[in-house]
């Protein structure tokens, strides 16, 4: 008898293993809450534009790297073509002074050494350590064997040098620009360690890192044709409640509806908490994973996306921008010193001709919004406070932009809340072996609890695919079936 697997969730990370059961002969079944495939790798559409609210880099674009692979075989290249911007980001002082940071780095170097010639054998460092990873992605380590892992451990080793973090490094410069910019490029994270932005930039040199063209939800969408192409059923507006549990082994779900679906195995692509807490009621829990739930962070990098569709030709800009203010400004929860931009005039599918979609990413608070949406006249009149307030800002970059704006859409935490179920994200508490396990995408189950996998995770595409694959592959190894990964 065929086995029957139940997924809930259809982010990349259930649709991933959605491929992979139906591929390796087992019977399976989506249930997702939304009326879309995605999850978190998401785009919408506005007016004539798409705003995108997901990928800025997409680890595995080249066939001669490992990701290549996994995303072959579950459909998602060709989703139209890749796109390779040539710069990571652009970084602009008070002043209006410039930083390129080009992916190219030859050109990158050349930059930096004209900004701060003083700082040349800081740059030449750099460089050399970015160039390591050119032919290295740390993001494939779901797709190592037993001795690719080895291999990749003992290089990590040397890599763990480069554990600094942006803004340490940069006070290695003499040049105050430089000094100033430098922590900025990487997202603006400035407290990510320096190999985090070496492997990006590295692999954006080589063309391993790109972005799909014509936004998240169609990359997204590509898988879920594979899916469905391999056989598999998928339930939408279908919200899980509960896991059934029976003598301490998962055995269905229980619908908001009421139904009930039963399987020989279980996988939630659930953001972690509300699996664990939620439809398993706190049941299967030891110390450990109390421990990785016990602080909720308010905080959310990337958590408001203000994005607007202009009447207005993006094309020769970069594809972010890091903005510095001129005076501090207060926007929604916290006051703001910088901007960061992303301006996709680099994909020209995104908006009518000629014009462009620019969009302004904010950290920003849970809590903060939750509270305001209690009021929906005060939360809808913040959002379009918020969108005014930003363009104000942006006019003395982009003159004119203030009459340009045919579309204004303001997205917050409640509205991730409700597409998603994040509602909080969490300090791990991890140790290095927990850490370990996560980069290598094993799978994972909780303790005391048979029939069940957690799959998906808030840290990328490639983990939550490659971590769906190898829980798969362990699925049909305890059932004694071969394990048979295939391209169409
Ligand atoms: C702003 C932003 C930018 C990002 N940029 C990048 C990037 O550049 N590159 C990259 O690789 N990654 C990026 N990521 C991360 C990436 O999007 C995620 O790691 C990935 O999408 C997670 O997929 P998942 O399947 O694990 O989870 P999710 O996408 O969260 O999927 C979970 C699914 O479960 C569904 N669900 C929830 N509750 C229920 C329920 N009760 N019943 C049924 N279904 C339910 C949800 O609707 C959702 O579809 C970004 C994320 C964000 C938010």
């Amino acid at each position: 008898m065929t086995k029957k697997v139940i997924i809930i969730g259809a982010g990349v990370g259930g649709l991933s293993a959605g491929c992979y059961a139906q591929m390796s002969g087992f019977e399976t079944e989506i249930f997702e809450m939304h009326n879309l495939p995605g999850g978190q790798c998401t785009s919408w559409k506005r007016g004539g534009y798409t705003f995108d609210g997901c990928i800025h880099h997409l680890a595995g674009c080249n066939p001669n790297f490992l990701l290549y692979k996994m995303w072959q075989e579950i459909g998602a290249f060709p989703t139209r073509s890749v796109l390779f911007p040539e710069h990571m980001c652009q970084v602009e002082d008070e002043t209006g002074k410039r930083f390129n940071v080009y992916v190219d780095l030859e050109r990158l170097e050349q930059e930096m050494k004209q900004l701060a010639p003083q700082d040349s054998s800081t740059i030449d460092a750099y460089i050399k350590a970015a160039k390591v990873f050119t032919t290295l992605d740390m993001l494939d380590m779901p797709m190592l064997d037993r001795a690719g892992f080895l291999k990749r451990f003992f290089k990590m080793a040397t890599i763990l040098k480069w554990g600094v973090l942006m803004s340490k490094f940069a006070q290695k410069f003499q040049n105050t620009y430089m000094c100033k910019v430098f922590p900025t490029i990487q997202y603006d994270w400035t407290e990510t360690p320096l190999f985090v932005h070496l492997n990006m930039i590295g692999n954006c040199h080589s063309k391993n890192y790109g972005v799909p063209a014509g936004g998240s939800l169609e990359f997204a969408k590509a898988i879920e044709q594979r899916y469905k192409k391999l056989g598999g059923s998928i339930n939408y507006n279908a919200k899980a409640e509960k896991i059934l549990v029976e003598n301490d082994k998962a055995v269905g779900i229980k619908l908001a509806d009421g139904t009930e679906h039963r399987a020989n195995t279980l996988i939630s692509d659930v953001f972690a908490h509300s699996t664990i807490f939620s439809f398993l009621e706190g049941k299967y829990v030891d110390a450990k994973v109390n421990k990785q739930f016990a602080k909720p962070k308010d905080d959310i990098e990337m958590g408001l996306h203000v994005s607007l569709g202009l009447n207005r030709d993006l094309s020769k800009e970069p594809r972010a921008l890091v903005l510095f203010l001129e005076k501090p400004v207060k926007i929604a929860d916290k006051e703001r010193t910088k901007l960061d931009l992303e301006l996709f005039g680099y994909d020209p599918s995104l908006a009518p001709v000629g014009k462009s979609v620019l969009k302004v990413l904010l950290n920003t608070s849970f809590t903060y919004w939750r509270e305001l949406h209690k009021n929906p006249e005060r939360y809808n009149a913040q959002k379009q406070q918020i969108a005014q307030t930003v363009l104000k800002l942006l006019e003395k970059r982009f003159p004119r932009i203030q009459e340009q704006v045919e579309v204004t859409d303001v997205a917050t935490t409640v509205t991730t809340e409700q597409f998603t179920g994040i509602d909080s994200t969490y300090d791990m508490n991890w140790g290095f072996s927990d850490t370990l396990n996560f980069m290598r995408g094993k799978p994972k189950t909780l303790p005391g609890l048979g029939g069940f996998f957690l799959v998906g995770r808030q840290a990328g595409l490639p983990g939550s695919a490659g971590q769906a694959r190898n829980t798969i592959k362990k699925i049909c190894s305890s059932e004694g079936v071969p394990f048979m990964p295939k391209t169409e």
